[in-house]
């Protein structure tokens, strides 16, 4: 039998010699005389490498087969009634996630930054105030997105892992009458879950418009869009949703599509521009969908499948079953002498923990021990947090507690085999 990479390298001649004749019969390629002085580069000839590893981290997770298989089905156009359909599907799938009736519900194109940028670009218009609560580095993030497109951006700070009372958040409400408040629900770059409840109408007491994160937190620990208030909700696809990266579901208040639809100004983003995406997803009221971009087709299956696995299992189960999950792995932890780095259980974030570093330890050796013994993926701080933690991600599909008990093995693992090289 022939070796894989000879058979593959055979399948790839076999298909340039009909290209090479066609261009051969038009005169443009004489034997011989290649006119490519680059050749094809020697890894685009041997197949595809991807090994499998425990997702644990902040993610991507692993992704379950269902939705693989989903991904994995023929495309079809992105303007096709049934595309429309699974489009149509997909609002409905994030309508129940997030608990709203918005209408201007749909997935955004692109990972969770493109949904963080399409927020601030369309209902912030340059010169405008904005306020954003950074506690770890999603905040960070967002005041740049901002002060890069021209508002005026005030921040409301605390250390990693911190957070803001309702008292603080009106005091800068009060001070800086921004247009706009962001907050981190799920702050997976400390492990920190944020209190949303009262947020949201302090915000419409001063006239502003509530922007909140879940990527990290959505389908792992309650939040209620409509009841709570959130003007402009945001997650990712590739977190308890057990979706491939790259498609970002995001929904608008009825007062979030007033102030974006009657600004003065176009959005700095000609992609993100929500006038245009509205009328994409079929929730601008026209009869016709025109032709935008063209959307991740695969992506959107997969999408698709992760909420209907999110509808079939009911919110509320898979907000307790990732609290129950998470108290299993604390215990754990703590059982193995490590501390958290979120002390008030009730703040910590069910799908992502974060563990202090243990002292005399060089967390960066303890991941690579893990990677390379396990198998399983941890990683350390983000931003600000970097240096502070090490975090243990169980999401969706991960979030059992056989892999809880896994991760506390390696972890015991990794600490009586890591040097402490650290003082
Ligand atoms: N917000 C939070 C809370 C996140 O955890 C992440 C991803 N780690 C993002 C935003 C950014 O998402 P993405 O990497 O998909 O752009």
């Amino acid at each position: 039998m022939l070796p894989r990479s000879v058979v593959s390298r055979c399948a790839l001649l076999a298909q340039q010699v009909p290209f090479e004749c066609a261009l051969s019969s038009k005169h443009f390629v004489q034997r011989g005389m290649s006119s490519v002085t680059i050749p094809p580069p020697a890894c685009m000839l041997r197949p595809l490498e991807a090994p499998f590893r425990y997702l644990f981290g902040p993610g991507p997770s692993n992704v379950p087969p269902r939705v693989l298989a989903a991904g994995g089905r023929p495309i079809i156009g992105h303007m096709h009634t049934e595309m429309f359909g699974i489009m149509d599907d997909i609002k409905k799938g994030i309508q129940y996630a997030f608990q709203t009736s918005n209408n201007m519900t749909l997935a955004m194109s692109g990972s969770g930054h493109t949904a963080m940028e399409c927020a601030v670009f369309n209902v912030v218009e340059a010169g405008e105030n904005v306020l954003v609560a950074v506690n770890g580095i999603w905040g960070e993030r967002v005041a740049e997105i901002a002060e890069r497109m021209g508002a005026k951006v005030h921040t409301l700070k605390k250390a990693p892992g911190g957070h803001f009372t309702n008292a603080e958040i009106e005091q800068a409400l009060a001070k800086h009458k921004p247009v706009l408040f962001f907050l981190a629900h799920g702050e997976s770059s400390a492990g920190l879950v944020h209190p949303v409840d009262g947020v949201g109408d302090l915000c419409h007491k001063h006239n502003c418009l509530l922007l909140v994160d879940s990527v990290a937190s959505l389908g792992a620990a309650p939040l209620l869009m409509d009841q709570q208030n959130i003007d402009i909700l945001y997650t990712g696809s590739q977190k308890a949703l057990n979706a491939p990266p790259g498609t970002a579901p995001i929904s608008f208040s009825e007062r979030a599509c007033h102030k974006m639809f009657n600004r003065k100004t176009k959005p700095v983003s000609y992609l993100l521009d929500m006038a245009h995406l509205s009328n994409y997803w079929g929730n601008d009221g026209e009869q016709n969908r025109l032709y935008h971009h063209t959307g991740p087709v695969s992506g959107f299956f997969a999408l698709r499948e992760s909420l209907a696995i999110l509808a079939e299992t009911g919110l509320e189960n898979s907000w307790k079953h990732h609290k129950e999950v998470a108290q299993y792995l604390w215990k754990g932890l703590e059982d193995l002498g490590l501390k958290l780095f979120i002390k008030d259980k009730d703040l910590r974030l069910p799908s992502v923990t974060t563990i202090a570093i243990p002292e005399g330890y060089n967390w960066k050796e303890i991941l690579a021990y893990i990677l390379k013994h396990h198998q399983i993926e941890f990683t350390g701080g983000l931003g600000p947090s970097v240096g502070m933690v090490m975090r243990i991600g169980l999401m969706g599909y991960n979030c059992n507690k056989a892999n809880a008990a896994m991760a506390l093995a390696a972890l015991d693992d990794a600490l009586k085999n890591c040097k402490k090289t650290k003082a």
